[in-house]
This record gives structure tokens, C-alpha cells and sequence, in this order.
């Protein structure tokens, strides 16, 4: 029997529970559309850069009308694009999400696997997969099959969490000009929709659809692509009304393929070689995903019901240009000011089909990005490009072989950024595997460049210091695919070779610059304000669910982020 006060404090508890939780269900603040924006390689500081000539409509709808984190980060080392994406879209480390670089070494089948790669689901389009001769990805070009699905990704997204949750009634897609950019997002439940470069049109597989929809078709007849042949990338504005008005042409840009290292640059026609690659390296990749995720939004009746719809778009111009030219280039100025009429394009479309007021917007980015070491070196700033094989290595192999009796054969190979050591040489020669990851992360520490080595089974027997720099190593951390050795360059250190094309600057380090991001929602009747708290982006996706009411991915490590819950008034 409870005392009267015991029942007037747990009928008070209870009504506070009751009051607490009811912003979050009451059906009419429910979003009919969450449009999760991933904007490739938007480093937190570019947004806000350039903030003064931004338009109407665009990041300043965001930025104005949202919940604003200025002091976001990546929690994972290896800050590349699909690590990013599958984190954003899980919530879940790369410890637990399984993507732990774009590609990784494939011990079973003992070859270089692409992260997203499924021999089993083919394209729809013939002749559509990667172009050996003419991709600069040197990511997708190890990929042995043109087959793509999420089955790699071994926890749920948000957009999985909704469809489970609505019996499948909630429509869920994602697109980009990047396969592993729409099918991370898209998750394992939904529908992902990526431009080939070689095909000049977006495309699926057979894991998603066993033809495309007929709007697709359409879509892709209409070769919108084509539009910009003959044509250039040119200036939005006055060229003296840019920071870098005065800096267009640089000698650590990178002149791909005739497109040139200052305005205008030229596509050629639709029919080069490198056309479809040269839209990508400019606004114009931006501008065909956002016109396909219109007609996305049109034919599949997006936010049109009373079940909330996903909505993943990954914008990837932006990565393609830093990695060109640089993130403080002109090109990359001129690119965010037009990426800024693009989400103005966007938003305004859905606003009138949907209602701003309807969509709850969340963007970030997949990483943030590298200054150009030339670009850092004229300020005094220590900065360079890593080059492995112009390495002394001899001395290491000699020094390898006298404690270990071989030396080459340890090493099974690189892939950014773990070193693979040959475990049956290891085996055969009978070797202690602890031994012999210490001895080679020691050599490597030799090498200019090389910040850290760390060795995996220091982190699986946790023999190593509680240091944020550990922390994110182990967060990359996955027994099945990661290497045996992590290399850690030093801060404004990287490779930039991508296959044969130099590049003036590559993320993937676990450094300030390459794992701060923005992350804003907005909509849905998310507060405006801005948030100065260092959050991670594991947070996304649980905030997300929280939102939605439904039960977090399964991999979840991030928390929800209070602020966004704040109601406006009283
Ligand atoms: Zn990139």
C-alpha cells in the first residue's frame, strides 16, 4: 500500500513523463518527409566562409531557420566517403558499420574489395559500370564486378528503421552522383538511384529493382547531361567580388583532362572521353542530382501522405573540386556559391509540394577536407605530399630480416589507411604476429610523413593510451576488414596520387580538418539557434529516430541531440 505522498510523487513523475513526451509524438509536429542532405567533403567552415554572398533560400534557410552545430566531428580516423556516409546514414562507428574505408583488402578472397561492390546485383544498364580507361575514382576502379548493393553495411540506417517501422509503408530513396553516396543512404530497405559516368545517366541494380520505373526511363531519355556540351564552367559573378578573384590559376591545381587550372573551364563535347567526368569536377553534378531528385520527389509522391518518407541526397561536386583544385581555389568559392542556389532550387521545390514547415532537413558531410600543402606552405605552415615509393626502404628489410629471417613477404600491401601483413608467411615461418606488427609499425614510424602506426592487436588487447587520436582508431577499428597496421600521416601530410593522376589534396587523415563537418537540422519545428558544444555525427541518426518516435539503427553509438527537441515559445 503506498503513503499518499509515495502517490503523489509517482502521479507527479508520471505526468511529467506524459508532458515531457509529448512534443515528440503528438502526431501534427510529425515531418512527412526527412530529407537527409550529405553534402561530399563540406568542411564546417565553407558554409559560413563565404556567408555575406550567399542568396536567399539556400544555406541560409539552414543557417537561419535551424539548429545550427558549429563545433561537429567525425569520432572515426579514416575520414573518407563511404566511412562518412555510413555513419551519417547508421549512427553506428565503422567498428560496427563495417565500412572502414572505400576499399579494404578481402582476406578470404585475397584481392582489394570496393566498399559498396555485390557481384550478385547487377546494373540495369549495360555498360553502365566503371569506365577502367576514364575513372579518376581510383576507389571504384578496384572494384571486380559492376554489381552494387548495401549488403556489405551490417547494421540498419534511419531509412531502414522506417520502413520496418511502417510495415514498409514509408517511402524511402537516396541519390547521387556517387554510387556508395546513395547507397549508403538509401540503406538496405530503400532505393538508391547514382549517375554513371559511363552511361551519362542515373542508374540501380537488380538488388533494387528488376526494371527501372518508368518515370526513370523518361528521365534518362530526356540526356539532360548532354545540355552542357560544348559549354564551360563559368563564373557566377564579378570576378573581383571573390576572395580568390586574384588566385584562379595555381601551380598545385590539378589540369584535368584539358579542363584546365583557371575560368572558364571547358567540358568539351558530350561525346569525350571525359565529359561526364568533367560534370562531376564542376557545379553541373550538383545540378543534375538535384533535377533528378526533383522528378524523384514528383513520381514517387514523396511527403504526399500520413506516413513520414526518407529522402537521402548526396551532393558530391564538392569533393571532386577540393580534390582538383583545392578548398581554397576560386573553383571551389564559385562552386559553393552555385551549391547555395542549388539547395535554394531544392528547397523552394519541396516547400511548394510539401511545405517547408512538413520536411524535417538534416544536412552534413560525409568528411571535411585538407588545405592544399602549397597553398599552407606561403603562410610558414608545414605541409607536403607523401610519396611511398620514393622511400629508402632497404634498411627496414634488412632490418626486418635479421629478426624475422624474411622481409618483403610480411607485407601483403597498402590499402589507405592500414598496412596488411601476410599472416600464412607469418604462419609458415611460425612467427608471433604481435611481434612482428610491432617491428613493421617501428620501421614505418622511419619514414617522412608517418605520424603514427598503430598496431590492431594493441587494440584488441587495449594495451594502448585513452587518447582521442586511439579513440578514433579504434572507432575505425573492425576485426574482418581493417589491416594490421593503422598509418597515421602527419597533420597537412597526405598521398595525392590517385592512381597515376596527382591531385592537389586528399582527406581520409583523422586530423581537425578532415573530421569537422556542419551538421543543421531544420524544419519540422526545430528551433533556430546555434549550438557551440563539440557533437558527433553518430548523433544524427538517433536523432532522427528520436524525432520519428521509432527505435534507434542497430549500431547506434551516437546520442540525440536535445537541442534540436526545443520547441519555439512558451
Ligand atoms: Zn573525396
Amino acid at each position: 500500500m503506498m503513503k499518499p505522498t509515495q502517490l503523489t510523487v509517482m502521479s507527479c513523475l508520471l505526468m511529467c513523463v506524459f508532458i515531457l513526451s509529448v512534443p515528440v509524438v503528438q502526431a501534427k509536429s510529425a515531418p512527412k518527409l526527412i530529407l537527409q542532405i550529405t553534402v561530399d567533403a563540406l568542411r564546417g567552415d565553407l558554409p559560413s566562409r563565404y556567408y555575406d554572398r550567399l542568396g536567399d533560400g539556400g544555406f541560409r534557410y539552414l543557417w537561419e531557420k535551424g539548429t545550427v552545430y558549429t563545433d561537429a566531428h567525425h569520432a572515426h580516423a579514416n575520414t573518407e566517403t563511404i566511412v562518412g556516409h555510413a555513419t551519417l546514414a547508421t549512427g553506428a562507428h565503422p567498428s560496427a558499420h563495417g565500412m572502414i574505408g572505400n576499399v579494404w583488402f578481402d582476406r578470404t578472397e585475397n584481392r582489394t574489395r570496393y566498399n559498396i561492390e555485390d557481384d550478385r546485383y547487377k546494373l540495369l544498364t549495360v555498360g553502365a559500370g566503371v569506365d577502367q580507361d576514364a575513372e579518376i575514382d581510383s576507389t571504384q576502379k578496384a572494384a571486380k564486378s559492376d554489381g552494387r548493393s548495401p549488403s556489405a553495411i551490417m547494421v540498419t540506417t534511419t531509412g531502414d528503421e522506417l520502413a520496418i517501422n511502417t510495415a514498409g509503408r514509408a517511402k524511402v530513396f537516396a541519390v547521387s552522383v556517387k554510387d556508395r553516396g546513395a547507397v549508403s543512404m538509401a540503406g538496405h530497405a530503400g532505393k538508391a538511384f547514382w549517375f554513371s559516368k559511363a552511361g551519362a545517366e542515373f542508374v540501380t541494380s537488380n538488388y533494387y529493382y528488376e526494371a527501372y520505373p518508368e518515370w526513370v526511363n523518361e528521365w534518362n531519355a530526356d540526356k539532360l547531361s548532354a545540355a552542357y556540351s560544348g559549354k564551360s564552367w563559368e563564373l557566377l559573378h564579378d570576378k573581383d567580388s571573390y576572395l580568390f578573384g586574384d588566385a584562379d590559376d595555381k601551380a598545385w591545381e590539378t589540369d584535368l583532362a584539358g579542363f584546365g587550372k583557371a575560368f572558364p573551364h571547358p567540358y568539351g563535347e558530350a561525346d569525350g572521353k571525359y565529359y561526364t567526368t568533367l560534370l562531376t569536377v564542376s557545379p553541373a553534378g550538383d545540378e543534375l542530382t538535384l533535377a533528378f531528385a526533383k522528378e524523384l520527389i514528383t513520381r514517387e509522391q514523396l511527403g504526399q501522405d500520413g506516413v513520414a518518407d526518407f529522402l537521402g541526397v548526396s551532393f558530391s561536386s564538392t569533393d571532386y573540386i577540393n580534390h582538383i583544385f583545392g578548398p581554397s581555389s576560386l573553383e571551389t568559392e564559385d562552386n559553393l556559391l552555385r551549391l547555395d542556389r542549388t539547395l535554394a532550387e531544392l528547397f523552394a521545390f519541396i516547400d511548394k509540394r510539401i511545405g517547408l514547415e512538413n520536411t524535417l532537413i538534416v544536412l552534413s558531410a560525409d568528411h571535411g577536407g585538407p588545405e592544399v600543402p602549397g597553398y599552407l606552405n606561403e603562410f610558414g605552415i608545414n605541409a607536403g605530399y607523401v610519396t611511398p615509393e620514393n622511400w629508402d626502404k632497404e634498411p627496414s628489410f634488412t632490418s626486418l630480416k635479421k629478426k624475422f629471417g624474411i622481409d618483403k613477404e610480411l607485407i601483403s600491401g597498402y590499402n589507405h589507411p592500414y598496412v596488411y601483413l601476410n599472416h600464412e608467411a607469418i604462419r609458415e615461418h611460425k612467427l608471433d604476429p604481435r611481434e612482428v606488427e610491432t617491428a613493421v609499425a617501428q620501421e614505418l614510424l622511419k619514414f617522412e610523413g608517418v605520424a603514427q602506426a598503430v598496431s590492431s592487436n594493441a587494440l584488441r588487447e587495449a594495451s594502448l593510451p585513452d587518447t582521442p587520436l586511439n579513440r578514433a582508431i579504434i572507432n575505425n577499428f573492425n576485426s574482418n576488414r581493417s589491416g594490421d597496421i593503422y598509418v597515421v600521416f602527419e597533420p597537412h601530410w597526405f598521398i595525392n596520387d590517385f592512381d597515376g593522376l596527382e591531385v592537389a589534396a586528399t582527406h581520409g587523415s583523422p586530423w581537425a580538418y578532415d573530421t569537422y563537418v556542419p551538421i543543421v537540422f531544420a524544419g519540422g519545428g526545430v528551433p533556430a539557434q546555434r549550438v557551440e558544444r563539440r557533437v558527433l555525427t553518430v548523433d544524427i541518426a538517433p536523432t532522427l529516430t528520436a524525432l520519428l518516435g521509432i527505435k534507434p539503427p542497430s549500431g547506434a553509438a551516437g546520442v540525440p541531440l536535445v537541442e534540436v527537441f526545443r520547441k519555439h515559445g512558451p
